[in-house]
């Protein structure tokens, strides 16, 4: 950050600009000093959560284990809800960083702080207080949160529980019919030589075949090695690490306000001038004038637009960065198990793939974050 927003962390909590409720926020409580510090065991229940939302767990799964394990809420309470956990994965407080709200410029003439409703967009201060949560793990998760967020909507006339995310295969999320478009679903199979786990079409499964003509049933075990193998040929063609970055960087970046930072900052110098200008005018004509009040709030409002799109900028030059670290750390992951991978591994093919289309019995259609695409055979093992 820049300029007259870097501001110092310690200033933010003397001026009350940050405002912590302790009461209703796990995971910190107020130090001796008044600055927010981490309650140890408040932790341990924010860092499970956000590590079991990473490992794939659905939000009514984590709630199921935190219930089942007499977790108790910030309040007290035995039920967690479904918002709760939604707004802790999404809380920035938790890396450190805080919004803050803005008073504007009309308290000049006032000198009342006058609270920011939504009128003027808020600023984004990084490092406040101590993080709970590391910005990889962060980042990681706001990615998970959208990529779930992204995923093909069944529809609402869905008739059975094979059509609810339940977030434990990958699969589930990726794997489709090539014939209707609709998801793949796992379903275990119980038969006299014993349990068999398949994956079908679930338009088929649900509407009948007048729906859905040729979707076959793919056996779990054949359709685990096929993937294996089109992940070994694409690991063959080197470059992973690049395919990483590229798939990160696009879930993760915001996109651009199409301003630079040049153009920017010289639009904020022109209106800190106008402003300077519209005050002196003002204080020539006394302090009960409101005539150039509008005029002093608009500027004020760019100004704050201004600030907030540099911002933004900011933080997309820190996510990029971000990314990189991202990238390294998965090829490393990843790099244990080259020059190939021998098992079917949920978070590597999360990260590697974007989408597979089933073509029929005997071939899968495997598209990579990258772009590129493999047909791959399936072999029918016996
Ligand atoms: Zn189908």
């Amino acid at each position: 950050m820049s300029g007259n927003i870097r501001w110092g962390h310690r200033k933010n909590f003397k001026d009350g600009k940050v405002y912590y409720h302790y009461a209703g926020f796990l995971g910190y409580r107020e130090g001796a000093d008044g600055l927010p510090e981490i309650d140890e065991a408040e932790a341990e229940i924010v860092r499970r959560i956000f590590s079991r939302y990473l490992i794939g767990h659905s939000v009514p799964k984590i709630i199921r284990d935190l219930e089942a394990d007499g977790v108790k809420t910030v309040r007290g309470k035995e039920k967690w809800s479904d918002g709760v956990i939604r707004n802790m994965l999404k809380n920035e407080k938790y890396i450190g960083d805080a919004l803050l709200q803005k008073t504007y410029i009309a308290d000049i003439f006032t000198k009342q702080s006058k609270k920011n409703l939504g009128e003027l967009p808020k600023y984004y201060v990084h490092d406040c207080h101590p993080a709970i949560i590391d910005r990889v793990t962060f980042q990681r998760v706001q990615e998970e949160i959208a990529r779930r967020a992204s995923l093909k909507k069944v529809s609402a006339a869905a008739k059975t529980e094979l059509s609810k995310y339940s977030g434990k295969y990958v699969l589930t999320d990726i794997l489709s019919c090539g014939n209707c478009g609709s998801p793949y679903r796992r379903i275990s199979w119980s038969r006299p030589d014993g349990k068999k786990i398949v994956w079908r079409c679930l338009n088929r499964v649900e509407n009948g075949r007048k729906f859905c003509k040729d979707a076959p049933t793919l056996a779990e075990s054949d359709l685990h090695a096929a993937i294996v193998s089109a992940m070994n040929e694409r690991f063959s063609m080197g470059n992973v690490q690049s395919l990483l970055k590229d798939s990160i960087l696009a879930a993760l970046s915001p996109k651009g306000e199409g301003m630079s930072l040049a153009a920017i900052e010289s639009r904020l110098t022109e209106l800190r001038e106008k402003q300077y200008h519209f005050l002196q005018l003002a204080a020539a004509v006394g302090a009960g004038s409101t005539q150039y009040d509008e005029m002093l709030k608009q500027i004020s409002i760019e100004f704050s637009s201004l600030v907030a799109k540099r911002t933004k900028l900011d933080k997309e030059q820190e996510t990029a960065s971000c990314a990189d670290e991202r990238a390294t750390q998965i090829a490393a992951e990843l790099g244990r198990t080259e020059p190939g991978i021998t098992e079917f591994d949920e978070v590597a093919v999360r990260q590697l793939i974007d989408s597979i289309k089933v073509m029929g019995k005997d071939k899968l259609l495997i598209r990579f974050k990258d772009g590129m695409e493999l047909e791959q055979p399936i072999t029918t093992l016996r």
